[in-house]
């Protein structure tokens, strides 16, 4: 990677240092951004790879079930994201989805469940999926209709659920669903679905700008055992939330990735494109827009690292994390477009580097909540602690 100056900051252990250089060794001589036209197979591939290599024992909690730790190092997934969307978007993809999917299980999970799953994500062997949007149900995600009727003999899932990372190949599927304890966001649960589960279907393979694994679930009449349950009953939401909350600032961290690997193509072009009689870099324009790239990207590292640093230091960063997330992945579409200004047309060429990147990182700006969604939650937040800390004036005086 270009510029690894701001693994110096204080927000860092030796520990983090460590792996951010023995991963980006690994990921210079293992992966590449350019993969087979199969994007199933090349995912399945790198999820075995990054489990063999050991880096998906950071992606789940217990020592016990394959973590490396007793719970989720977030400035270590940040470090993980960064360094492998720098090398591949699909890496990334892959593993933050071994870390999305199962997350409900490392956090909610009971002993038996995660003996059951946790061990084979964090070898590679089994591929996660999170089943929360609903074609009905994206940014208001509280909306969504997927019912989990309860039975005699446990629960019966019905309807559908869009926009699946690793859909149509994952082993197991965090799915939400409406049990009905209480309306709207409180009178949902968590359950562990197996594709295998009869009245199961891939319903669409979903294809998109930046290739991978994606589909539309339908349920019908899927019987599921209450042993598949995950969480208290009603506290679905809750459980989906929480495991967003751990990733949302990876998400900042994979952008990141994106960006700095950006720049740093756009510096190699800058420096080696000869025009009117001397190179691209020369020119105070160019220079102008190289400044502006490493200031937005280091704004950017700034808050992200503050979010995962604040996140493992056990305090709750739903702001920390929405700013991390808006600004790293505005920013980073930011700097990509430079990049692609900077190359001319090799920029647009299919195949080239910063092209991917551009394509790469535009659904960023949508999952895990929309920027605007950001937006409200980091002035709610505002709000909220502006009101609480208002002096309380006594009706009297
Ligand atoms: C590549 C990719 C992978 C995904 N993977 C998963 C997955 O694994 N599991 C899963 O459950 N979901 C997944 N999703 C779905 C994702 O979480 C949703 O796309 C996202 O929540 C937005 O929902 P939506 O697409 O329905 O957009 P909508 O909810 O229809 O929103 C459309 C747009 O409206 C704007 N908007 C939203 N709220 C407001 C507001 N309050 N005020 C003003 N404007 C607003 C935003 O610009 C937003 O982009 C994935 C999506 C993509 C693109």
């Amino acid at each position: 990677m270009a510029d690894r100056n701001f693994l110096d900051w204080p927000f860092f252990e030796p520990r983090h240092r460590a792996l951010a250089s023995e991963l980006q060794r690994w990921a210079t001589e293992n992966l590449s951004r350019s993969h087979d036209h199969d994007v199933d197979a090349a995912c399945s591939k790198i999820v075995r790879q990054l489990g063999a290599a050991g880096w998906l024992k950071h992606a789940v909690a217990g020592k016990a079930y394959g973590g490396l730790e007793d719970s989720i190092d977030t400035r270590a997934i940040c470090i993980l994201r960064e360094t492998l969307a720098y090398q591949s978007g699909l890496a990334d993809f892959s593993f933050a989805m071994q870390g999305l999917g199962s997350g409900a299980i490392s956090l909610f999970g009971t002993p038996e469940q995660k003996a059951a799953y946790l061990p084979r994500v964090a070898d590679g062997i089994a591929i996660a999926a999170f089943a929360l949007s609903e074609p009905g149900a994206g940014s208001d995600a509280a909306s969504l209709q997927c019912e989990a009727r309860a039975d005699a003999r446990g629960f019966v899932l019905n309807g559908e659920k869009t926009w699946l990372s690793n859909g149509g190949i994952a082993d197991f599927y965090v799915v939400f669903a409406r049990t009905g304890e209480a309306p709207g966001s409180r009178g949902i649960s968590a359950f562990i679905v197996e594709p295998a589960t009869p009245g199961f279907a891939v319903a669409e393979r979903i294809h998109i700008m930046a290739p991978h694994p994606l589909a539309r679930i339908s349920f019908t009449n899927c019987l599921l055992s209450s042993s598949q349950r995950l969480g208290a009953p009603g506290q679905g939401f809750k459980v989906a939330m929480a495991t967003l909350d751990v990733f949302r600032t990876s998400v900042a961290a994979a952008a990141l990735g994106f960006a700095r690997r950006a720049f740093a193509e756009a510096l190699r072009r800058a420096t080696t494109r000869k025009m009117f009689g001397q190179s691209l870099a020369d020119f105070q324009i160019t220079q102008a827009k190289l400044a502006e790239m490493a200031t937005s990207i280091d704004a950017a590292a700034l808050l992200t690292y503050r979010s995962a640093w604040l996140r493992d230091q056990g305090r709750r960063v739903t702001v920390e994390a929405a700013m991390a997330k808006m600004t790293a992945t505005e920013t980073a579409q930011k700097v990509i477009d430079a990049a692609v200004q900077i190359f001319g047309a090799q920029g647009v060429a299919a195949g080239e580097i910063v092209e991917q990147l551009y394509r790469e990182i535009r659904p960023l700006r949508i999952y895990e909540g929309a920027t605007e969604v950001q937006q409200l939650v980091i002035a709610r937040g505002i709000l909220k602690s502006f009101q609480e800390n208002q002096p309380v004036h006594d009706a009297n005086s």
